[in-house]
């Protein structure tokens, strides 16, 4: 009796240990429905379907490869979004970051100047092959350019600045090889099992892929504005076909890439090259100050010396001038390089909790500094509820009241958004 009773626990004990060693070996995919929100994508009006969005079908056919995915207990599944939401290209890249998945899959769809280009495309990360397909990589990273909080995340867009060919480096040699595999797979599984048109695999440096430390895939499923592909896009057929095309050739890949793993561990014999681990994103985001001064310098001014993607947040009435921001170790020692370089001896590096709140105090947005403002400016037109306070002679306006940097970014794009620019994020303690 005693004995059969430690027997039942003993086995559960088991039971339990090999679903925890099994959780621990389970294979991490990032599914990023392209664009969102205010950011449709590219989008087109038929008589019969209507608004066909690229935000709508990216994250139909996401939530779809997901919930095969999810079946599986192998695989962990991350979503950059479920719904018509917009997370900026660096929150997506960060999350893929800081879960350290094995995998990023992000989906789009195509559109062209002719009508009539139909057909799949997978994009892996590596430099420009060639003219041709530019058309796709300013339609893909236009999106940066309607992103300001990115702006200011990434100054690597620019390939001719430092941060960018080392993010590149990155990225570029060590994941190219699976990335290019998973581009195969999937491109075969739309060809083979779904009869489609394969434009091919090709390399582009975009942004979205550019940035991830693990293999990564960008998947044009097709053309929103092709007569016929587009009713395919917009079916339950279509995106049924697609999604399960895409689960294939994940399912495919991880199996090849488990042989290879498998092989690589057997064959432990003399040349065992000493190999570098991959670089680990940082819990934290690191942006790096410039300087603190009493006066506010806009974009351009020679004050900045040439940087670009400044943050200004004021504080006690000083403006602290942050440059880049990273969770990269590697990318924040460059982005301290560039500041010295540039003139700023004293730069460092500060770490900054992301979505932290602040414990005391709020962020509020400074939109204008200067003489008293008359009822007919822009600025009062514009928003309601500014705050004004008058200091020797100079009236502040601020505007709203948040508890994150993240939040405070946000609300700074919205202001632009509205043509309100060259504001401050101004960090209160009250
Ligand atoms: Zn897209």
């Amino acid at each position: 009796m005693y004995k059969q009773n430690f027997k039942i626990i003993l086995s559960f004990l088991l039971i339990f240990l090999s679903n925890f060693m099994f959780s621990q070996k389970k294979f991490t995919i990032v599914l990023d429905a392209g664009h969102g929100g205010s950011d449709s994508g590219a989008k087109r009006s038929y008589s019969d379907i209507g608004l066909l969005a690229e935000k709508d079908v990216t994250l139909a056919i996401v939530l779809k490869v997901g919930r095969m995915l999810e079946k599986n207990k192998d695989f962990k599944v991350i979503y950059t979004r479920k719904y018509d939401e917009y997370p900026s290209l660096s929150d997506r890249t960060n999350l893929a970051n800081r879960s350290k998945a094995d995998l990023f899959v992000s989906v789009h769809c195509n559109s062209a100047a002719r009508s009539t280009a139909y057909g799949t495309e997978t994009y892996v990360q590596g430099p420009d092959q060639n003219d041709t397909n530019l058309e796709v990589a300013k339609r893909e990273n236009d999106v940066i350019f309607l992103d300001e909080k990115d702006k200011q995340t990434f100054g690597s867009y620019d390939a001719s600045s430092p941060e960018s060919l080392i993010a590149l480096k990155l990225q570029q040699s060590k994941y190219l090889e699976s990335s290019l595999l998973l581009g195969g797979l999937v491109e075969g599984n739309f060809v083979d099992k779904d009869k489609r048109f394969s434009r091919g695999v090709f390399q582009k440096n975009l942004h979205v892929l550019r940035m991830n430390a693990m293999p990564s895939v960008l998947i044009e499923t097709g053309f929103i504005n092709h007569a016929e592909e587009s009713h395919y896009l917009a079916s339950e057929k279509g995106q049924d076909e697609i999604s399960e095309s895409i689960y294939n050739a994940i399912i495919e890949y991880k199996k090849a890439v488990d042989r290879k793993s498998g092989g690589a561990y057997a064959t432990t014999t003399k040349k065992i090259e000493p190999e570098k681990p991959a670089e680990v994103a940082l819990k934290n985001d690191f942006r790096i100050l410039l300087m603190s001064a009493p006066t506010k310098y806009n974009d351009g001014d020679p004050a900045l010396k040439g940087l670009n993607y400044i943050l200004p947040i004021k504080e006690n009435g000083q403006y602290k001038y942050y440059y880049g921001v990273t969770n990269m170790s590697s990318v924040k020692d460059i982005n301290i390089k560039t500041a010295k370089d540039a003139g700023f001896r004293n730069a460092f590096a500060v770490g900054f909790m992301p979505n932290q709140k602040l414990s005391m105090g709020y962020y509020t947005i400074e939109v204008y500094v200067g003489e008293k403002l008359n009822g007919n400016s822009f600025i009062l037109q514009t928003l309601k509820d500014l705050e004004r306070n008058k200091d020797s002679g100079v009236f502040y306006y601020t505007y709203g009241k948040i508890y994150t940097l993240e939040d405070a970014v946000n609300l700074q794009k919205e202001l632009e958004s509205k043509g309100i620019k060259n504001t401050v994020i101004q960090k209160v303690y009250k």
